[in-house]
């Protein structure tokens, strides 16, 4: 690192500490579900981090915040080199997942500003709204609604877990409902999209290095299981006479496990809500998530019907009805090969060796990746853990992440 490196560790050091002050949940980690009064205290901060650098914020028809550098490149001109990533986070998520991107970004374009470089190409910083679907259950909601991936007017009655609808809580973070949707001008401006991301795994430290250069993502997507008995007296009902529901998700949490594991895939059930949820009945409903993510689309396929057969084989054993409906379904991404060979280059002149690693998270960079040449660079996560308070980098390797996005960006902006 130059000599700039203690005033760029001192810039990112305060940038990130200023995030990471936003939305400490009581119970742990960081809550900042999308429209939220911490959503929009972290949006503040974005605006205000981005003018402390001379950077112009806009927001587009979907919600997501652009900060502009003006100067030679004219966010009209087009060929725009773009970098970001999300500020909302999961229930009691960790500090990185999105804050590192959004936070490297502004410090890296910060530091090409400070040291006077030119772009030729208009660069801005993007802050995605509403990434992980935390509160709708739609994730990459921001970026897909840009691309026009989703069409909101499906979405906006959909509701939180208080029963205040997206339409009611875009209203109330002062989203402009009329013009709510794509904007297609402005996606067929960017030339490049280079998310940089916390990794989200092993990987990187695996193989010893600080960043790494993302190969794909893997196709993923949420179903929404309703099993349906009768409620009762857990006293009084006989054994046989019971029409269990949670006897259902037993079965649906060991098939998703057997079926992810006997193909190489992922499955989770991690949130659930039981009818009435009282410790002395024997619940009437049991609805449960089933998030899904396999290397290839029909391996996907494949999990989702092994799930559903088991699943209907004990909702029948056990008098219930089930229902599996499909809430979100992202395909899988192959990254801009010409882009990642450009990046691979450049961090190979900086001095690293970046490899090329998977990953079966979802991200924006995957949402835009169908419009937008969009590359993702990962930084190392000693502890392997995201979407909890164990996710972790140390702050060298986010430096060596900062350092990494600038080179790119003043490759891809000036030359
Ligand atoms: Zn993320």
């Amino acid at each position: 690192m130059s000599g700039s490196g203690d005033r760029l560790r001192d810039e990112f050091e305060a940038c990130f500490g200023g995030l990471a002050a936003i939305g400490q949940d009581p119970a742990g980690g960081w809550t900042r579900l999308a429209w939220t009064d911490e959503d929009r205290d972290a949006r503040s901060w974005f605006e205000s981090e981005a003018g402390a650098r001379g950077l112009a914020v806009e927001q587009d028809p979907a919600g997501n915040l652009w900060a502009w550098w003006p100067g030679p490149g004219e966010p009209d001109a087009g060929d725009v080199v773009a970098t970001g990533s999300h500020l909302d986070t999961v229930r009691r998520g960790g500090a990185y997942d999105g804050a590192l991107g959004v936070v490297s970004g502004l410090v890296a374009v910060g530091d090409l500003i400070a040291r006077g470089v030119e772009p030729r190409r208009p660069v801005a910083v993007v802050a995605f709204a509403d990434e992980e679907g935390g509160r709708f259950g739609i994730p990459t909601f921001g970026s897909r609604v840009l691309a026009a991936a989703l069409d909101p007017a499906d979405l906006l009655e959909r509701v939180d877990e208080d029963g205040t609808s997206l339409s009611e809580a875009l209203a109330a973070a002062g989203i402009d409902l009329a013009g709510f949707g794509p904007d297609p001008a402005l996606v067929g401006r960017l030339g490049a999209f280079v998310e940089l991301h916390v990794e989200q795994g092993l990987g990187l430290v695996d193989l010893g290095q600080p960043v790494g250069l993302a190969s794909g993502m893997w196709p993923h997507g949420r179903w929404r299981l309703t099993l349906t008995g009768e409620a009762n007296h857990a006293g009084t009902t006989r054994l046989a006479d019971r029409h269990d529901p949670m006897l259902g998700l037993a079965a649906a949490v060991l098939a998703a496990r057997a079926a992810a594991s006997e193909l190489n895939a992922v499955a989770t059930i991690g949130r659930v809500e039981v009818d009435p949820n009282s410790s002395n009945s024997v619940p009437g409903q049991v609805a449960a998530w089933l998030d899904a993510r396999a290397e290839q689309d029909q391996t996907l396929d494949w999990l989702v019907t092994a799930f559903q057969t088991a699943v209907e084989e004990a909702a029948g054993r056990n008098g219930l009805t089930a229902e599996l409906t499909s809430e979100s379904r992202s395909p899988g991404v192959a990254f801009d090969p010409d882009l990642t060979a450009r990046l691979y280059a450049s961090l190979r002149a900086a001095g690293l060796e970046p490899a090329a690693l998977p990953t079966a998270a979802g991200h924006d960079a995957g949402a835009l990746a169908a419009a937008v040449p969009t590359a993702m660079l990962f930084v190392r996560n000693p502890t392997g853990t995201s979407h909890s308070p164990a996710e972790s980098a140390p702050l060298e390797d986010c430096l060596t992440g900062v350092w990494a996005l600038a080179s790119v960006i003043e490759d891809l902006a000036c030359h």
